[in-house]
Formats: C-alpha cells, sequence, structure tokens
C-alpha cells in the first residue's frame, strides 16, 4: 500500500552491524524513575479533557483548512497561539509553499428519460468544466486500464468497485487506487470526465474527496466522487440502457500559496538537542471541519505535549510537536520539514503521527532495531493498561513521518482503531461530534507516555542518516490523507 514506507520498515529491521559496518551500539533502556513518572502521567493523561479542548477550539473557530486558503492561514496563527498558551517553551513556524487548489461550485444530473440529480463531490486536483456524455461503467480500476486506447473518446468513465470496512482501515488501499489513478488513466483514454464510487465505507448521501493527479502529457479532465447510494442509482440506471449524465465542476489549481509548518517544544532538561517528534496535520479538507481527519491528531499530539510540559521535571530530551502544513495534496509540509532537517536526522531519536482519526489505540510498534528492543519493550509495557498491545513487525510510520524515516528516522506507530474512519474521512460529516471524548483522552494518554519515555531513555532508537532518495515528485497520496 505504501512501498516506500514499507522499504523502510525492512531496513530498519536489519542488523546495525550490518548497515553500518560498526559494532553494534550499547542496548537503550529506560530509567525506573521514568516509568514511574510516565504511570503517573499516563492516569493524568486519561483524566484530563486537554485534548479535546484543543480539538474543539480548532474545528469551532477555525472550521476546514483547505491549503493555502484564508482559512489555513488563520489555523496557522491559531496553532502558534495555542502552542504559547499551553506552555510549550519554543514555538516557531517554517514556511511551506505549494499550488493552491478551490472549490467553487459542483453538480451532475441524469439527462433525458430518467432525468435526476445525483449527488457528488470533485476530487482535490480536478480541473473545473461542464461536459454532457453518455458514462460507460467499469467494475474495478483495472477493467479501466484494460480499455483500448481512444475507447473512451467522448465518454463519461465511471469506475465502480468495493470498499471493505476493517480496523485497520486496510480497504482504503483500493478505493485511494481508483482516486489517484483513475482520472489521468480515464483522460487518457479520451474520456471527457471521470466519476467514481467514492473511497468510503458509508452510505450517507456525500461524496468523499482526496487528492488525484494527472500524469505529465494527460490533459486533466473533470473528475468527481459520487456518494455510494448515487453510484448504485447510477448502475442501476445503467442496466436499463444507456445514460447521458451532465457534469458540472468550478473548481482548480489558482496559483500558489505559502502556508507553514507550526512547531511546539517541551525543552529536554539533559539533551535538548535530542529529539521526540510527534505531530499530525494541521490542514484539511474542505468539506466538514476536519475533526477526525485531523483536528483530533492535532488535539492529542499537543496534548501530549503539555502534559509532558506540566511535570515538575522535563525529560533528559526535547519533545517536540510538528503541526504539518498541507498533508492532504501531497506532504508538502511534511516534505518541507525532511528538506530543511535533513542534516539532523540522528537527532530526531523518533517520530510518530496521529492521522487515523480518533479511535482507541489497540497497537503498538516501531522500527526499533535490536539493540533498542529491550527499551521498545518496556514502552508497550507502560501503553499495555491503556488496552495497548505489543504489536512488533507490523505497521509503518505515518504519511508526514514517512519523509524523514526514508532518510532514516526511527519512527513508532500507535495504530488506532479505523472500523469507522471511512465513514467519515474527507466528507462534510467530519465533524466533532464524531469524536469519543473518552477515546480522544486514551490517544493522548498513549502519545503522553511513549514521547516522555523515549525522551527519557539512556541510549537512541536506531535513527541515523541514510543516503538520500532519488528525490521524486509529489505522490498521490497513498493512505488516510
Ligand atoms: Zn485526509
Ligand atoms: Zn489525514
Amino acid at each position: 500500500m505504501r512501498k516506500a514506507v514499507m522499504a523502510v520498515a525492512v531496513a530498519g529491521s536489519l542488523a546495525w552491524s550490518t548497515m553500518t559496518g560498526a559494532a553494534p551500539p550499547k542496548p537503550s533502556s529506560i530509567p525506573e524513575r521514568a516509568l514511574g513518572q510516565a504511570a503517573q502521567l499516563r492516569e493524568t493523561a486519561l483524566a484530563s479533557d486537554l485534548a479535546w479542548r484543543i480539538t474543539e477550539s480548532l474545528t469551532t473557530e477555525i472550521g476546514p483548512r483547505l491549503p493555502g486558503t484564508e482559512a489555513d492561514a488563520r489555523a496557522v496563527a491559531w496553532a502558534e497561539a495555542k502552542f504559547r498558551e499551553l506552555g510549550f517553551d519554543r514555538v516557531w513556524t517554517e514556511p511551506v509553499t505549494f499550488p493552491k487548489w478551490v472549490r467553487r461550485s459542483e453538480r451532475a444530473d441524469v439527462l433525458g428519460a430518467n432525468a435526476q440529480p445525483l449527488a457528488l463531490t470533485a476530487l482535490g486536483g480536478s480541473p473545473g468544466g461542464t461536459v454532457e456524455a453518455e458514462v460507460v461503467r467499469f467494475q474495478g480500476l483495472a477493467a479501466l486500464e484494460a480499455a483500448p486506447a481512444g475507447s473512451l473518446a467522448g465518454k463519461i468513465a465511471f469506475v465502480d468497485f468495493d470498499m471493505p470496512r476493517s480496523r485497520e482501515g486496510s480497504g482504503y488501499a483500493v478505493g485511494s487506487k481508483v482516486r489517484g489513478r483513475g482520472p489521468t488513466t480515464a483522460a487518457a483514454k479520451g474520456a471527457l470526465a471521470f466519476l467514481m464510487r467514492p473511497a468510503g465505507t458509508d452510505s450517507h448521501r456525500f461524496g468523499h474527496t482526496g487528492i488525484t493527479r494527472f500524469d505529465e502529457g494527460v490533459t486533466p479532465i473533470p473528475s468527481a466522487a459520487l456518494s455510494a447510494p448515487d453510484a448504485q442509482q447510477l448502475t442501476r440506471l445503467l442496466a436499463l440502457g444507456p445514460q447521458r449524465v451532465r457534469v458540472a465542476l468550478d473548481c482548480g489549481w489558482d496559483g500558489t500559496a505559502t502556508s507553514h509548518n507550526v512547531i511546539g517544544e517541551i525543552r529536554g532538561s539533559r539533551r535538548p538537542d535530542e529529539v521526540v517528534l510527534i505531530g499530525a496535520h494541521l490542514d484539511s479538507w474542505d468539506l466538514g471541519t476536519g475533526a477526525i481527519d485531523d483536528g483530533a491528531g492535532i488535539g492529542i499530539t499537543m496534548a501530549a505535549g503539555a502534559l509532558i510540559g506540566r511535570l515538575p521535571k522535563a525529560p533528559a530530551r526535547t519533545v517536540r510537536v510538528v503541526a504539518f502544513a498541507n498533508e492532504e495534496q501531497g506532504l508538502l509540509g511534511a516534505r518541507a520539514y525532511a528538506a530543511r532537517h535533513a542534516n539532523a536526522v540522528a537527532r530526531h531519536i523518533v517520530g510518530a503521527e496521529s492521522d487515523f482519526g480518533a479511535g482507541r489505540i489497540y497497537g503498538y510498534s516501531s522500527s526499533a532495531p535490536a539493540h533498542a528492543q529491550a527499551a521498545d519493550a518496556a514502552i508497550a509495557r507502560a501503553l499495555e493498561p491503556l488496552g495497548i498491545a505489543h504489536m512488533p513487525g507490523t505497521g509503518s510510520p505515518g504519511p508526514d513521518i514517512g519523509p524523514m524515516a526514508q532518510q532514516g528516522m526511527a519512527w513508532a506507530r500507535l495504530a488506532q482503531d479505523g472500523t469507522d474512519y471511512f465513514d467519515l474521512h474527507h466528507t462534510a460529516d467530519d465533524t466533532l461530534d464524531k469524536i469519543d471524548p473518552a477515546a480522544l483522552a486514551q490517544n493522548a494518554a498513549a502519545y503522553a507516555v511513549f514521547a516522555y519515555l523515549v525522551a527519557s531513555m539512556d541510549g537512541d532508537f536506531g535513527s541515523a542518516p541514510r543516503p538520500r532518495p532519488v528525490p521524486q515528485p509529489a505522490p498521490v497520496p497513498a493512505r488516510a490523507r
């Protein structure tokens, strides 16, 4: 599902000596006193509503935060002020520049004998335009890919597919691939517009947006996701006979914009130059208020940092919370962060991102190499009372952690229950009322315990600079964005 990142996971498990040719480092360990402090921190965080109040503040005062918009700029100012209000020792921003995409209006109608409206939403990156044409339906992306060259000339391509529900959200691999590759594939075969069943698991009457991208040399076409019931309705109509549909989208790229990664630090007491990075993304799509994606992650990680900051004594290392800019349109903030901090990979002891909604955390895993596995197991034991199982050897870093992990930063994953995530993800229903405050507190407790223990650890977690990967164009986001 995320090949580059999976490669990082494999490399992370290689023996240290194989990677460096040097003698293996001393085993890392967590001081007994830190384990006692972490147990207290866990209970304090479980009883705190701080993550909820932060998430409520962001989603209420700012609302949706489409990258590059006026609201996005207000979110940056909000994050800076919130870090300060929460007592972070150092707060700053780092600029991120990217193309800006805007949505103005969207509509679709079946024409002719069965005339009726269809509910849909434009995909991010779609151009605007009005198209009236006959619809050709494909069951799955492979069927569209198999269509002969030129066979879609003058038509609207419609890709239907099944997206199963699961705790890990694995069905999204299918949906996000249709969204990422469908439009450019249809355009290359001559289609005038692209429609898809949404990359979601709900049966509500709205589409799921999300970024798509067109290959070099392909002329972009208006592209949108129907709602699931409308995709089913269109399928039934097509069974009756040919259908002409009018798709009218007013949206598109509109110059460039600059936003900011916003960073807050709780300064370490003994090794302040060494950083434990936790974070989430500050931007969101425009249809809901970006509560589960990713206001919750902002609330969880800011609260975790703030609760560590309130301890009588700061841990040895610095805890850095990053609110990443523009994750949704291609990890633009995370890429800028990785480029700016490329020379500090070894000083980033570990990174973890919360970007999979607000469900309870059920599993913990990391890239810890052999010499850090005893410390890793101690962290897992400290998380156990939160109902979190140690799942070594599973998962991969969160999306915004990926670019630093590719350069050699160690990562950890606190896996959230995503059973309902794709009912809400990138829709008008992504709003605060969908979040369970108790589950949010459990998340904040887990991030606080994890970050505090790594920040207090003797020894490292395996971060070591790797040869830089060949720069690649921003990919189509593949998961949970
Ligand atoms: Zn998203
Ligand atoms: Zn996200």
